[in-house]
């Protein structure tokens, strides 16, 4: 039997995403797929602003950009007349938001982009061994793999899709409904003589809605169709191109990926049960409208990664509970909201189409949370929990604050020099996500640990005028200010967040 810190079932873009933060923490981590290769379908294929700046925070955010492009405008197609529509504003980058807008990606890009960095430190998801049964202890889970072995586990992580084998065998109830009425067929081809520049709509094709979305760096487009209750779909790619073209015009080629989609909207009653955690479409799943399943996954792993790391290195077990109370919630939303969209659609006309800023999911936030309670403070600006803003600054090979936050630490920002005297005593644990302190100062030149606001402009991104002193959690969320009582605030927020001991 072998034994590691963390069993993850599912190696799709949530599961990935965790080893990937568990690895760079230094625990052992085996990744495991019952398919047999990675997902070849264009199937979520819209990265959020949010997901964007944790693709960053992990070191893949480049491969990612390079491998994926903007949306089109949508082009709304009526009769002969292609009428371009924007489904959302398109943002300038900002010092505090420097990806503002959604990034075009298909979904196994983003696997192959999550793979290959894996692969850089060493790890190869295991495809072909699916988990069939597990029993958890007090010390840590037994769970049995498809391929015959037995690995023991301090936790299972169940990033295994909504029909996961982790959430029945924990028990957990997965709440709501599928409208197996309702059915679109999902196919990525090759479609000659259709404009590239546009997300094409043919809303009333037939009585049945048709999309065409261009994927970048090729030919090929993601086609949606919609079915009747009553018609048997054929997936043979004569038929599929028979059809094409009876409802559009255009003839298609070279089918790579086809999958028919029912929505289902359901949410577990609890992300935890002893030693089992689940994340990703395990946990929740939802209408494709809005595009967040997969960036809700790939946040439930950016909030779990850390926790687990720091729990098993000793940190209080409350701080794993703090992952449901934080997640469910945000799923919760994302639910109601992608009903709402999914309803916007189905009604019909473009403003059905309209996406705004709550997708970009940049202003989600854990405020009020367990993690955010005791002696919590605020600045002009800022609560904990909120999303610690970038902001441009000088330092040693830092230009911005995402800089200094890139990686598994904590970042600790000291603002004046009262502050700095009163938290000079404290003290951070070995074990566990290290942390990293930068004292801000107004002027002068950078230096190991000094990073120069030159512009003020990071002191009013954070709303902060004397001393203080922002804690930033492994994830990116404000975990602690100080705007007085520095170092009493930071040794509480280190006894909730860290290990016991230096
Ligand atoms: C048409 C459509 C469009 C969408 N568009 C978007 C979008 O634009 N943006 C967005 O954010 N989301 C979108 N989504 C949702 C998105 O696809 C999912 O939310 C996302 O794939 C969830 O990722 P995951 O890693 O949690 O699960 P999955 O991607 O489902 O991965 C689960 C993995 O677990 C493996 N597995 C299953 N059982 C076992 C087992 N017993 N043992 C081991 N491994 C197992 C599977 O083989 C799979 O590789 C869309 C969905 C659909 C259907």
């Amino acid at each position: 039997m072998t034994a590691v810190d963390v069993l993850i079932a599912g190696a799709g873009p949530t599961g990935s995403a965790l080893a990937l933060d568990l690895v760079r923490r230094g625990l052992s981590v085996r990744l495991i797929d019952k398919a047999d290769q990675a997902f070849t379908g264009s199937r979520a294929k819209g990265v959020q602003p949010r997901t964007q700046e944790v693709f960053d925070d992990l070191g893949v955010l480049a491969d990612a950009r390079a491998m994926g492009g903007a949306y089109p405008l949508a082009g709304i197609h009526l009769g002969p007349v292609v009428i371009p529509w924007r489904m959302q504003r398109q943002s300038k980058a900002t010092n505090d938001v420097p990806y503002p807008n959604i990034l075009l990606l298909p979904q196994s890009r983003t696997d192959a982009v999550l793979h290959r960095a894996l692969a850089r430190v060493g790890m190869i998801p295991e495809f072909g061994a699916a988990l069939e049964r597990f029993e958890q202890d007090e010390t840590g889970v037994t769970s049995h793999l498809s391929t015959g072995e037995t690995v023991r586990s301090r936790y299972l992580v169940g990033a295994d899709g909504g029909g996961s084998t982790v959430r029945r065998g924990a028990g957990i109830t997965f709440t709501g409904s599928t409208d197996s009425d309702d059915r679109t067929l999902i196919v990525d081809a090759s479609i000659d003589g259709l404009s590239r520049r546009y997300w094409h709509m043919w809303p009333k094709s037939g009585g049945r809605a048709v999309a065409a979305c261009p994927l970048p760096h090729g030919d090929q487009f993601q086609l949606m169709m919609r079915l009747t209750p009553e018609e048997d779909v054929d997936l043979d790619e004569g038929a599929l191109a028979e059809r094409f073209r009876a409802q559009t015009g255009y003839p298609l080629r070279d089918v790579t990926w086809t999958s028919v989609f029912r929505p289902n909207v359901r949410l577990v009653e609890h992300y935890r049960a002893g030693r089992v955690l689940l994340a990703g479409d395990a946990a929740h799943v939802h209408t494709p409208a809005g595009a967040q399943g997969l960036n809700t996954g790939v946040q439930d792993a950016n909030n779990l990664g850390w926790k687990l790391g720091q729990v098993l290195a000793g940190a209080p077990e409350g701080l794993l509970d703090s992952y449901e109370a934080e997640r469910r919630p945000v799923a919760a939303q994302v639910l109601g909201r992608s009903s709402e969209l999914y309803k916007g659609v189905e009604r019909g006309g473009v403003g059905g189409l309209r996406r705004g800023d709550e997708e970009r999911q940049l202003s989600l936030t854990y405020r009020g949370g367990p993690l955010a309670a005791k002696g919590s403070q605020a600045t002009a600006t800022l609560h904990v929990g909120d999303r610690a803003p970038d902001a441009l600054c000088a330092g040693v090979s830092v230009a911005s604050l995402f800089d200094a936050f890139r990686g598994p630490h904590f970042t600790l920002l000291v603002f004046g020099e009262i502050a700095r005297a009163d938290i000079a005593g404290l003290r951070w644990p070995d074990a566990g996500a290290q942390l990293h302190t930068y004292a801000v100062h107004d002027r002068g030149e950078p230096a190991g640990g000094v990073v120069v606001d030159r512009t003020g402009e990071l002191r009013a991104r954070y709303g902060i005028a004397g001393d203080a002193v922002v804690l930033v959690r492994p994830d990116g969320y404000i975990g602690a200010i100080g705007t007085g009582q520095w170092s009493s605030i930071l040794e509480s927020a280190r006894e909730r967040l860290a290990p016991a001991g230096r």
